[in-house]
């Protein structure tokens, strides 16, 4: 994976001990359905702070330390790309429910479950999870592994993380500029208002001509945010 995109989601990333996407794993008769972030190996990187790479909302947090291998486990719903990703092993959960901006800090890298720290982080299509959803598990619903299962198939129910993080990207980048980095809330809503409109993409290209309706509207959205209106 691009490590550039892995920071992302544990900031200083570059290398990784672990598994990566769809490597087969012997141990457990498994294609690794995500990847293992980390900076180095051993437990050096215990108490390093793992980040959302996209707006959305907690669904599930483990209620055991030791689920499955999985460990303290986490999982956030990402409206905007229709997807769930996963965060195992952590030794600590910051967010505890509630709705969750890209870069929130959202937990504390572990090694609960597992014998170095890292950070498994996995990224489920709607079609996996409807399908764990449906077998009823209702006090782990979500420690599943995909053991045994041919690597079509767990291309086909996860989504690589790579292919993931390089979504977050094109929705967040507008923040992360460090040109941008003084960007005022207004102009963010602003943002957000321009997308959800389609007016623009989410990578910033504009979809259509804008209307002076649509000009007008996002001016007066803007002066009733920053008169706080
Ligand atoms: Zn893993």
């Amino acid at each position: 994976m691009d490590l550039d995109l892995a920071q992302l989601v544990v900031k200083g990333a570059n290398s990784q001990s672990g598994l990566s996407w769809l490597q087969w794993y012997n141990a457990h008769k498994v294609y690794h359905p995500g990847y293992d972030l980390n900076i180095g190996n051993g437990n050096q990187d215990k108490g390093k702070i793992i980040t959302t790479p996209c707006d959305g909302e907690v669904e599930y947090i483990s209620e055991l330390k030791t689920n499955n291998g999985f460990g303290l486990h986490l999982v956030i719903y990402h409206p905007k790309l229709g997807a769930w990703t996963h965060y195992a092993h952590c030794d600590s959960i910051i967010i505890q429910k509630g709705k969750v901006k890209a870069g929130d800090p959202i937990a504390i890298i572990g090694n609960t479950g597992t014998t170095w720290a890292h950070c498994h982080f996995e990224v489920w299509t709607r079609g996996l999870y409807n399908i764990q959803l449906s077998r009823k598990w209702p006090k782990k619903p979500y420690e599943f592994y995909p053991v045994n299962w041919p690597k079509w198939q767990v291309a086909q129910y996860y989504i690589d993380p790579a292919v993931f993080l390089n979504d977050c990207y094109k929705l967040i980048t507008p923040y992360m500029n460090p040109l941008d980095s003084q960007v005022s809330s207004w102009a963010r809503d602003g943002w957000d208002w321009c997308i959800s409109e389609n007016i623009i993409s989410s990578d910033a290209l504009p979809n259509k001509p804008i209307t002076k309706e649509e000009m007008a509207t996002m001016l007066y959205r803007f002066y009733l945010r920053i008169n706080r209106i």
